[in-house]
């Protein structure tokens, strides 16, 4: 990251081919995917999934349970896409029976979206059983695996994917400054002309990426690009999404053990949780404030996240990252050090 590339330069355009190359490889075993690069935040590339992929006679399902599915709804709102919810609530799985009537009574419906690991709450959505029923109806099925993509395994193909969304900085353990998407081929041809935003439209990026060689369309954030070929040689000296995906469920477990342990209680049964970001519900005791745990907390070198749940207090933390189980215990210690109300 300390050096200079150009954006249109040769070794820059052979280091943005590799990382496309290698982005397939962790979606899927199978042929007929390609990825994109594409500037920005996460929320800019499921922006440009959205906007590019349904046609003006479209309209898209979206199952949601927390921030982040409710975030593609509005980003179809936004783009006057037509667009149908259905809402499972925070706390729950989306509603397989209420994706079935959704999708027999609705035949308008084209594209089906879901959030993978819904940050929200760290709940992990049920991808498979979502996918065999979006198939069988025949429908788009995109995924937004921003929180999840390089940290849980998945195999596009075998699902029946069709855009697999994700960033840089999350599992992958890169710095931010894109998002990328991996989808099928014939998907991503038709998404020619569909667009409706220039920066935005995933079909014009992956046609200039395709043609010449790893060139973005606009100035591409190089140094962020830089340090993502880097995670990558990461992730694979790791041992790959299997080993990363077994460190953070021993960082989650380590976690959630020493939490009960000091007596905080989780927002979720253990099954629905992700091995990537866990919802504490506030203890209750009158004399606790997030501020003041979070201060306390961040002076011992620890930073947390506030809670993102509109029906009851919570706050969260992650363990994806560059960090072991030791870490989490240090954590743990610091957790206890910073309980000022007992
Ligand atoms: C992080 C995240 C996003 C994107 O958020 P940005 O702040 O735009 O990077 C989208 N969906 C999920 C599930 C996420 O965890």
């Amino acid at each position: 990251m300390l050096k200079d590339w150009c954006t249109w330069d040769d070794d820059y355009n052979k280091i943005v081919q590799d990382i496309r190359g290698k982005l397939v490889e962790l979606a899927t075993k199978e042929n007929g995917f390609s990825s994109v690069l594409m500037q920005g935040s996460g929320t800019f590339s499921v922006e440009s999934v959205i906007g590019s992929s349904l046609p003006d006679d479209g309209k898209l399902l979206v199952l949601t349970n927390g921030a982040y599915g409710d975030r593609i709804a509005e980003i179809a709102r936004r783009l006057k896409i037509d667009v149908a919810v259905n809402d499972s609530g925070e706390r729950q799985p989306p509603d397989l029976e209420a994706l079935r009537n959704s999708l027999e009574s609705d035949t308008g419906i084209t594209h089906v979206a879901v959030v993978h690991c819904e940050t929200t709450t760290g709940m992990l959505n049920p991808i498979e059983k979502i996918a065999d029923l979006v198939k069988a109806y025949e429908k788009v099925f995109i995924l937004d695996a921003m929180s999840s993509f390089g940290g849980i395994p998945i195999d596009a193909a075998e699902l029946g994917v069709d855009f697999i969304i994700s960033s840089a900085n999350k599992c992958i353990q890169g710095v931010p400054g894109f998002g990328f998407i991996v989808a099928r081929r014939k998907e991503l041809e038709r998404c020619q002309g569909r667009a409706r935003s220039l920066s935005l439209d995933l079909f014009g990026q992956w046609s200039e990426m395709e043609k010449n060689e790893g060139k973005w369309r606009y100035t591409s954030p190089t140094h962020t690009v830089r340090a993502f070929a880097q995670a990558l040689g990461e992730l694979e000296e790791e041992g790959g999404i299997e080993a990363r995906f077994n460190r953070y469920c021993k960082n989650q477990k380590t976690l959630v053990d020493g939490m009960l342990a000091l007596g905080f209680e989780c927002l979720l049964p253990r099954e629905w949780q992700s091995p990537i970001i866990t919802s504490f519900l506030y203890p209750r005791d009158e004399a606790f404030t997030f501020q003041r745990f979070y201060a306390e907390l961040k002076s011992r070198g620890f930073v947390i996240y506030p809670g993102k749940i509109t029906t009851g207090d919570t706050f969260r933390i992650g363990n994806i990252g560059d960090i072991d189980p030791d870490d989490i215990l240090r954590l743990i210690k610091a957790v206890k050090e910073s309980m000022y109300w007992k």
